[in-house]
């Protein structure tokens, strides 16, 4: 069975729920083998939780150029593993920085690129993706015709599945960057939003849209969230509003959630807005107006004023926990 690469995706050692899920799309299509760049003494904390989502090896790349340089020694390591291991596919969590990395990828090892996957398949010989597109109106499978397929997959997009693997290790280099080439990385803030969880990683995301009216506004938006234990999300009218920051929009052009829970407040359901959530597990739509197009896609629907009717849901929520 050939190897699949997974890209791991971890911040100080603790590893993104996205790569379980692309542990879990790779064993779709042969064996996984997780990748893991990062600061030295990473592989060591990681291992046992990539092995309990079917790493079958895990290949170790570390230096402490990773912290450094943005996405270069990702796509250094990376290429060379495609050159030397020659496996069946390249999984890359589809965030910004995996799109880069992915997209970088592809022209380096002259393969073909795949994005936004919401699973992969094997068809004979082939790696095939299979891609929501369209605002979601249609569901399509897409191959690639040369090279190793690099696939960027959409956080959410597959649910993670435990099964153990050996996660046997191999140390593998990470080249040297040429630093006049490279972007280098010259600080880290951490993302305002407390302690909620990270949006693309949460089970569940409570957005506001331009129905919450303004930003002191949103608090309805986050009480309710945070009764939830779920992550703050806003349709681009908020952004664009300043009701919220733009780092936590859904969308075409914001981030693409998948979780288990997706409540729309004040939102009407555009199809830019539809094409970041609407693989959610469940939808829960509060709106006003009663032909909203969101109300097309939600499992749930309340035709209603939503600062009559989140409170209410948050005082439910909290009185159950
Ligand atoms: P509106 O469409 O104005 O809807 C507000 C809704 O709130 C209405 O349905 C109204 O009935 C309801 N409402 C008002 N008051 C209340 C109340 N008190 N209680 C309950 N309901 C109430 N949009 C995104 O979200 N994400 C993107 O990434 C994105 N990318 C885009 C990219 C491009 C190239 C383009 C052209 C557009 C993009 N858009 C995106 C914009 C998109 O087309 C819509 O304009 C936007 O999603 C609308 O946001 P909204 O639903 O919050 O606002």
């Amino acid at each position: 069975m050939s190897e699949v690469l997974v890209l791991v995706d971890e911040i100080d050692g603790e590893v993104k729920k996205v790569t379980f899920e692309l542990l879990t799309a790779a064993r779709e299509i042969g064996e996984p083998a997780a990748v893991v760049v990062a600061a030295p003494g990473t592989a060591a904390k990681v291992k046992e939780s990539l092995a309990a989502y079917g790493a079958a090896k895990v290949y170790v790349a570390e230096s402490d150029d990773v912290a450094t340089y943005l996405v270069t020694p990702k796509v250094d390591v990376l290429a060379n593993l495609v050159g030397a291991k020659s496996p069946a596919a390249v999984l890359i969590p589809a965030t910004a920085e995996g799109k880069e990395i992915a997209g970088r990828l592809a022209v380096r090892t002259g393969s073909g690129l795949l994005i936004e996957a919401i699973g992969v398949e094997s068809s004979g010989d082939d790696v095939v993706g299979v891609q929501s597109i369209f605002g979601g109106a249609f569901t399509v499978k897409a191959k690639s015709t040369r090279g190793t397929p690099v696939v960027t997959v959409r956080p959410g997009g597959v649910e993670a599945v435990q099964a153990q693997g050996a996660a046997a290790e191999e140390t593998v280099e990470v080249p040297a960057v040429d630093a006049a080439k490279a972007t280098t990385v010259t600080g880290r803030e951490p993302v305002v939003g407390g302690d909620r969880p990270e949006l693309t990683e949460a089970s569940i995301v409570v957005s506001g849209g331009r129905g919450v009216g303004s930003a002191e506004k949103f608090e309805v938006v986050e009480q309710l969230a945070d009764a939830l234990g779920a992550a703050v999300g806003a349709s681009r009218a908020a952004v664009d509003s300043g009701y919220y920051p733009a780092q936590f929009q859904v969308g075409q052009t914001g981030k693409t959630v998948s979780p288990q829970l997706y409540v729309a407040l004040g939102i009407s359901g555009a199809i830019q807005h539809r094409a970041g959530m609407q693989t959610s597990k469940t939808i829960v739509a509060v709106n006003k107006d009663a032909e909203a197009p969101i109300f097309e896609i939600a499992d749930f629907g309340v035709v209603g004023d939503l600062f009559a009717v989140a409170p209410q849901l948050t005082g439910e929520v909290t009185k159950r926990k």
